[in-house]
């Protein structure tokens, strides 16, 4: 190997940017074994504790039975079993939409979806915040980008006027997260559907983290605002909050039809396993049920849990979704931070570039309905016991 790649992994330990894989021995669930210590872990997108669920784990063997482990081809050769059409049937249907995709993860939705809306001579607009697979897909398309301050709608307007003037006839697609992965707040949705439509552009919306943690039965932001009709592109993931993996989009059946001839990460890709479409299915068949509300309900307590014992300044003044992030600012401070809550027996990731822009590094604390009272209060004993160090 070059010694260039020895000398740069060097500069990003210098930096505190450096990065390791951890090895996890135990299942999924809020105590998770790591480097034989038992944590509790505030780190998981496992939203409901779905992941570990025995009624998932039983539709994902009984699939097994029945179709055998691998699809053996892509989604358009045989590739394409009855478990995926099931999903994507109810998935359309939990949505409200006319027809479902499903894509093999959200990085690969993000990728297929953007680069077979947009190219070159479109203008794909995106919030600044916009996660890492969407801003990959808007530079694969070939789309102008151009990228406003994060849910600042006044200078989306000024872009879209922008693209208007600059571009006549061009297709404008305006890309934004519903709850933002790294900041755990919320999109000004209505003001941006508002604009979008007067400009006459289109909306893609990734509901990420929204899926399952807000809106009736966890259908997300859009519906929680009556706004899901208005939005053209509607796209999550079914490796949070459903526990499973894979991505979706939502919409119209032209929008679908054209993915399924266009989008290069479904088109060239081996469909997913059957067994975790079918395992998606269950979880959203879960999450659409009296118990699944109840559940997401739980996660909504326990996020009050932690909201009231939080120290001031130090996180958002109201959660909005079930991501918290703790400001740190310097890279090694964060890391040290995150280096005493795994003393104390939590799991609590630093957050660094390039995942967030440099000297704003954080801690990102996630809840599940699963965890116990007593475990998120002890988790803000910790927060509380960080301030006085005042990192
Ligand atoms: C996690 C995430 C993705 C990628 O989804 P995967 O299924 O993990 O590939 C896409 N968009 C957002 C906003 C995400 O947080």
């Amino acid at each position: 190997m070059p010694r260039q790649f020895e000398d740069e992994l060097d500069h990003l330990k210098q930096q505190a940017l450096l990065r390791r894989l951890r090895e996890i021995e135990s299942q999924p669930g809020t105590a998770m074994t790591y480097a034989g210590r038992k944590l509790i872990n505030f780190s998981s997108n496992d939203y409901l504790g779905l992941a570990g669920e025995a009624f998932l784990r039983e539709a994902a063997k009984l699939a097994i039975d029945e179709y055998g482990v691998g699809a053996t081809a892509s989604r358009l050769v045989c590739g394409t079993i009855s478990p995926h059409v099931a999903l994507e049937k109810r998935l359309a249907e939990f949505k409200q939409t006319e027809a479902a995709l499903t894509f093999s993860s959200g990085y690969a939705t993000s990728l297929g979806t953007l680069s077979a809306l947009a190219a070159k001579g479109d203008v794909i607009i995106l919030d600044k915040l916009a996660h890492a697979s969407l801003i990959d897909g808007a530079r694969l398309s070939g789309a102008t980008l151009r990228v406003f301050p994060h849910n600042q709608v006044d200078k989306l307007e000024n872009h879209l006027q922008w693209a208007r003037d600059a571009h006549p006839g061009a297709r404008v697609v305006v890309v934004i997260e519903s709850v933002y992965s790294m900041d755990g707040d919320r999109a000004p949705l209505a003001e941006i559907v508002e604009v979008k439509d007067r400009y006459g552009a289109l909306l893609l919306v990734d509901e990420a983290h929204a899926l399952g943690v807000v809106g009736p039965n966890g259908r997300g932001l859009a519906h929680r605002l009556g706004l899901a009709d208005r939005v053209e592109i509607q796209m999550g993931t079914l490796s949070k909050a459903v526990g499973v993996a894979g991505g979706y989009i939502v919409g119209k059946q032209a929008l679908i039809e054209w993915l399924i001839n266009r989008a290069r990460s479904f088109v060239y890709s081996t469909a997913p396993p059957p067994a975790l479409a079918a395992a998606a299915t269950a979880a959203i068949n879960f999450l659409d049920s009296p118990a699944g509300e109840t559940r997401r309900h739980q996660l909504w307590d326990n996020l009050k849990v932690l909201a009231a014992g939080l120290p001031p300044g130090l996180t958002p003044d109201r959660l909005q979704s079930a991501i918290v992030p703790v400001m740190i600012g310097d890279e090694t401070a964060a890391l040290a931070a995150s280096r005493m809550f795994y003393d104390a027996g939590f799991f609590v990731p630093a957050i660094r570039y390039p995942t967030v822009a440099r000297g704003t590094a954080r801690l990102r604390l996630t809840l599940s309905a699963s965890h116990y009272a007593e475990e998120i209060q002890a988790v803000t004993h910790a927060l509380w016991e960080l301030d006085k160090r005042d990192v």
